[in-house]
Parts: C-alpha cells; sequence; structure tokens
C-alpha cells in the first residue's frame, strides 16, 4: 500500500479541533506534538528549543506552565519564536495552580493555541469543580480549545474512590487493573461533559488517557473510542529510554493506529542526558510513515547484514543517506512536490541486493566478500550505473540530487 493511498485510512472521529492553524480530528491529517524540557522560565532557552522541535517536525509544541514566572514569559516566547520566524502553534500544560495563572496572566492565555488540563491535578474536593471552572471559563473567554490529559499517575483519587465503591457493590466485581481502566476513561468523559455542560463547545475538546503499559493502553483508548467522538491524543506516558522508549511506543501506538484510533500524538521518549529533544519527533514520523499513514522523508530500506558482507560500507552508506537525505529535506520539502514520497535502498551483497534495490526508487548494491567490487545502482527498477572506487558515497548521493531535481516538480 503506497503512503498516499493510506491517507484515506478510515478514521474514527468525526469532530475536528483547530489548534491555532493546526486541525486535529475528522480528516485532517494525524498531528505530531512534542514537548520541551527546558525551564519554560528560560524565554531564551525554551523558544531555541520550540524552533529545534518545529523545524525537525513538530507540528505543536507543548511547553510546561508551572509558575507565575513561566506564564509572565509565555507571551515572550511567542514573540522570540517571531523573531525567528517560527509559528509553530504552542500549548500550555498546567497542573495544580492553572487556574491562577491564567487567571493573573491573561497575556499567557492569549499566547497559547491550546491549554491541556489534567483532571487528577485540578484541586482537591470542593475546590475541585470550582478551579476546572475557572479554567474552563478563561477557555472560553480566550477561545481556546482544551486537551483533558488523563494520567494514571496523576488519577483524580475521589473519582478513583467513587469507581471503587460502585464496583465492591457488583455481584462480579471487577478486579485491579480493569479498575484503574475504567476509571481512567471515566475521568476523562466526565471531565469533558462537565466543561461542555459549562460552556465550551464539544469541537473545543481533545482528550488523552496516558498510561506506561503497551496493554493498559491499547485497552484504555479502545474503550475511549467506542465510547465517545472527540479527537484523541495517543502516547505512552513514560515511555522509557531509547530502544525501549521507541519499541513500547511503537507497539502501542501502532495497533490503535491500525484500527483508526488516534488524531494526534507524541512520543514521550527520556532523552540520554544532553541528548537531541528532536529524536521524538523523528520516532513519531517514522511510525507514521513505515505504516503507510503520513510521508515526511524519503526513508531508506536496507539489510541488515550477514556473513556474506564483512565490511561496514553498506552500513556506512546507509547513514550517510539517510542523514543526507534529512539534511535536504528542509529545502527540498519547500521546493519540490511530493519528495518525501521517495524510496531509497542500500543493500549488502548480491543475494537481495538488486531485488530489492529494484522496488526503491533508487537502489544500490553493494558488493559482499568475495564479489566483484562494483556497486550497480538502480533507477525506478532499472539498472543505470555502476559505482566502484573510493567515492561511491558521493557519487550515490548526486545520483539522488539528480533524481529529485527531474522526478519531483518544482514548487517554484
Ligand atoms: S542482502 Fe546479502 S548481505 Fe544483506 S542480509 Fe541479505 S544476504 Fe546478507
Amino acid at each position: 500500500m503506497s503512503a498516499t493511498q493510506s491517507l484515506h485510512f478510515p478514521r474514527r472521529t468525526s469532530r475536528r479541533v483547530n489548534v491555532g492553524k493546526v486541525g486535529i480530528g475528522g480528516t485532517a491529517p494525524i498531528v505530531i506534538q512534542s514537548m520541551t524540557n527546558t525551564d519554560t522560565e528560560d524565554v531564551f532557552a525554551t523558544a531555541m528549543q520550540v524552533a529545534q522541535l518545529a523545524r525537525a517536525g513538530s507540528e505543536l509544541v507543548r511547553i510546561t506552565v508551572n509558575t507565575r514566572e513561566a506564564a509572565a514569559a509565555v507571551p515572550k516566547i511567542r514573540e522570540r519564536l517571531a523573531q525567528l520566524n517560527v509559528d509553530v502553534p504552542l500549548i500550555g500544560d498546567f497542573h495544580f495552580n492553572g487556574h491562577k495563572l491564567l487567571t493573573e496572566y491573561p497575556a499567557c492565555a492569549e499566547s497559547l493555541a491550546k491549554l491541556r488540563i489534567n483532571p487528577g491535578n485540578v484541586g482537591k474536593g470542593a475546590k475541585r469543580d470550582e478551579q476546572f471552572a475557572q479554567l474552563i471559563e478563561i477557555a472560553c473567554r480566550f477561545d481556546k480549545p482544551i486537551r483533558i490529559g488523563v494520567n494514571w499517575g496523576s488519577l483524580d483519587q475521589a473519582l478513583l474512590a467513587r469507581i471503587m465503591d460502585e464496583n465492591a457493590r457488583r455481584a462480579e466485581p471487577k478486579n485491579a487493573v480493569e479498575i484503574m481502566r475504567e476509571a481512567m476513561v471515566a475521568s476523562a468523559l466526565e471531565s469533558a461533559a462537565q466543561a461542555e455542560s459549562l460552556g465550551l463547545a464539544g469541537d473545543h475538546i481533545i482528550l488523552s488517557c496516558k498510561v506506561s503499559g503497551v496493554q493498559d493502553l491499547i485497552a484504555v483508548y479502545r474503550d475511549l473510542a467506542r465510547r465517545c467522538d472527540y479527537p484523541l491524543h495517543l502516547g505512552l506516558t513514560e515511555a522509557g529510554m531509547g530502544s525501549k522508549g521507541i519499541v513500547a511506543s511503537t507497539a502501542a501506538l501502532s495497533v490503535l493506529l491500525q484500527e483508526g484510533i488516534g488524531d494526534t500524538l507524541r512520543i514521550s521518549l527520556t532523552p540520554e542526558p544532553q541528548g537531541d529533544r528532536t529524536r521524538e519527533v523523528i520516532v513519531a514520523q517514522e511510525i507514521l510513515q513505515v505504516m503507510g499513514l503520513r510521508a515526511f522523508t524519503p526513508l531508506v530500506a536496507a539489510c541488515p547484514g550477514c556473513g556474506r558482507t564483512t565490511s561496514t560500507v553498506f552500513q556506512a552508506l546507509a547513514q550517510d543517506i539517510q542523514a543526507y537525505v534529512r539534511e535536504q529535506m528542509p529545502t527540498w520539502h519547500v521546493q519540490r512536490i511530493g519528495v518525501e514520497n521517495m524510496t531509497l535502498a542500500v543493500m549488502g551483497c548480491v543475494v537481495n541486493g538488486p531485488g530489492e534495490s529494484k522496488q526503491a526508487n533508487i537502489g544500490i548494491s553493494l558488493p559482499g566478500t568475495g564479489e566483484a567490487p562494483v556497486a550497480p545502482v538502480y533507477v525506478d527498477g532499472e539498472r543505470v550505473v555502476t559505482l566502484r572506487g573510493e567515492n561511491i558515497a558521493a557519487e550515490f548521493r548526486q545520483l539522488v540530487d539528480d533524481y529529485v531535481a527531474r522526478t519531483y516538480p518544482s514548487r517554484i
């Protein structure tokens, strides 16, 4: 199935929520989000990271707003981004004191495109409803959509206690895992109903219910999708570091996406110390692209290598060409229509090399151990040239450039 065909996958949500210039839900493509990890009070560092995330492909960026200084910084971050020519919508993440910060700093509310509210952290006891109502009144006044973001680490304890009491009265009580899942979904749906009863339009509400277990996430979102028509934000919370975080997020989200569940997503990777925050954006893009749901940048198919190719030449070339394509993509994207759908292959020997290379728009089959030191290149299934010698990487990049120039129409 091609990426273009798959853009028409059936989608569950019929409602569309506009977050600044970005539509979520309905027929809109699945939107990629990310979140900064800078101190929001640091205007320069936060604006720089937002810009990096946006340039990597994040279509919305969330920033935490946890203090008065952070709330005061938000309009300045927006101004700094304008100077950097970055217009990505910003989402404010509020816990505990959001009602106060947004009341005291209206310019903060004005500068944000969406407010994220955690119903488990809005307030305790009698204050909960009052503070939730204040947040919704602000969202209505500034015409801002909200995400009601339930997280199992901060589940509304009063609601959980009520559901446990109801469960205890059942003839056949549910187990603890089922109750936790039910409480999460109930927290999202009841908060959404409460927001609507307070005057917020249904097309201003997005829901999420994040957990850190793959099976829990799938079960919770299936239930949520069955019971409401709000756009859903997907994400495995606390996914973790490195390959574990990527694998867990991919496993959970791909099942849901395949079922048409999910309108926007964030991959919550823990970066390595000094690691690149944009990794979460690239992983999100790759999940959507390999599933054929969206296309962002040409991906390189490469064989895993085996005893038939003991040199690392093909691995280095695969890495080189993927990095080159990512580097070129911001320019190509502006200049060339459809270039994101280009496919490339870098293969290690004659066994699968020519066959796989012929399937790609441009493929190269490097020589395995004992094979003649030549690398045939295939363009749209035809062998066009054979590369040899020290400059294979540079010559292959040139072939890719030539292919882009003659295949994808200019936008300019
Ligand atoms: S293409 Fe060749 S080198 Fe690559 S995995 Fe297959 S047999 Fe091994």
